[in-house]
């Protein structure tokens, strides 16, 4: 069994920022990135911190706003649209969820396409659907299939069962894994919770990709021996014995899987660390797109 670390592949995806941020900054150009916080929650204050941090060690222009839980939708519209006029900023994103008061579509909507690097954005979605390479996809998935394509992992005519539907993984990553070209070619499945006989669904793929959302949900019984299972899920759960009262784990049941796999991702340590990692290739090839270089 293979483990497929993410951080070594997130950091050549590093080198390759790097080496592109030295080449647009002797041409007079520095990719800017902005993100933006409303409201107080932890862990969103822990990823966007991330994010500003890996921005500044790059080299890359990174302003953070953070906006009180009050922010009203049409101050929030209001800086998106101060954003989008700002020729120093590239890349625009608004860190979800947000407070219950805001209306999450609306905001996305208003972000010009050009500087969605989330890819969320419905133009953005669109030309993912139309193979169009002037968009850009969602980092997760992005991430997701960059793994597949480092770790030398054939995908072209391999059946991929994605468990999960969400934007922002499992319909991402299925546009993704259907195209045409390299780390893709792939037949696709995508289950969700509506799915019937699922075991005997994911049992089918050479590639499982579990985007759930649910601890330990993918046991040794949904995968079929020589399969690659990619976990994508995120899941505290309580554990006493860690300072912080809870650790990670994936949405596969890591131990009872990995024996009969041809490779697979930890949690954490995994797809997590990739995310960040396409949102920095995102952000530099907008800002390519936008001044023409
Ligand atoms: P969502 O809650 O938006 O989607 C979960 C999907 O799983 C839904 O399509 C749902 O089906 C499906 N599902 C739920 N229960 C079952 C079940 N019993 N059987 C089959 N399918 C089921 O989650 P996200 O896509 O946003 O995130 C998924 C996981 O990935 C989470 O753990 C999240 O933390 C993690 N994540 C990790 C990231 C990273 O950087 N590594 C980034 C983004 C997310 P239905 O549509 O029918 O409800």
């Amino acid at each position: 069994m293979k483990l497929i670390k993410g951080e070594p592949i997130a950091e050549a995806v590093y080198e390759d920022c790097r080496r592109e941020i030295a080449e647009l900054q002797s041409a007079g150009v520095t990719p800017g990135l902005a993100v933006v916080l409303v409201g107080e929650d932890p862990a969103s204050k822990a990823y966007v911190g991330a994010k500003d941090r890996k921005c500044q060690e790059l080299g890359l222009h990174s302003v953070k706003i953070e906006k009180p839980e009050s922010l009203s939708q049409a101050e929030l519209i209001a800086l998106i649209d101060e954003l989008n006029a700002d020729e120093s900023i590239h890349g625009i994103l608004v860190q979800m969820p947000l407070p219950d008061h805001l209306n999450e579509d609306e905001v996305i909507m208003r972000i010009s396409p050009a500087k969605d690097v989330d890819g969320l954005h419905p133009v953005n979605v669109g030309k993912l659907a139309m193979e169009d390479p002037t968009g850009f996809a969602p980092c997760t998935p992005a991430g997701c299939q960059r793994m597949l394509i480092e770790s030398e992992l054939e995908t072209e005519g391999k059946h991929v069962v994605i468990v999960g539907r969400s934007l922002l993984v499992g319909k991402t990553l299925a546009l993704l894994m259907m195209a045409k070209g390299k780390g893709a070619n792939s037949t696709v499945t995508v289950a969700h919770s509506r799915t019937k006989d699922l075991e005997e669904v994911t049992r089918e793929a050479d590639i499982l990709v579990a985007a759930i959302g649910r601890p330990c949900f993918i046991g040794a019984n949904h995968v079929k021996d020589g399969a690659v299972v990619i976990d994508v899920g995120i899941n505290r759960v309580d554990d006493a014995t860690k300072k912080r009262g809870y650790r990670l784990v994936g949405d596969v049941d890591f131990d009872a899987v990995a024996d009969k796999c041809e490779a697979i991702t930890p949690v954490p340590g995994g797809v997590g660390k990739m995310t960040i990692a396409m949102l920095m290739a995102n952000t530099i090839r907008a800002c390519r797109l936008a001044k023409g270089v």
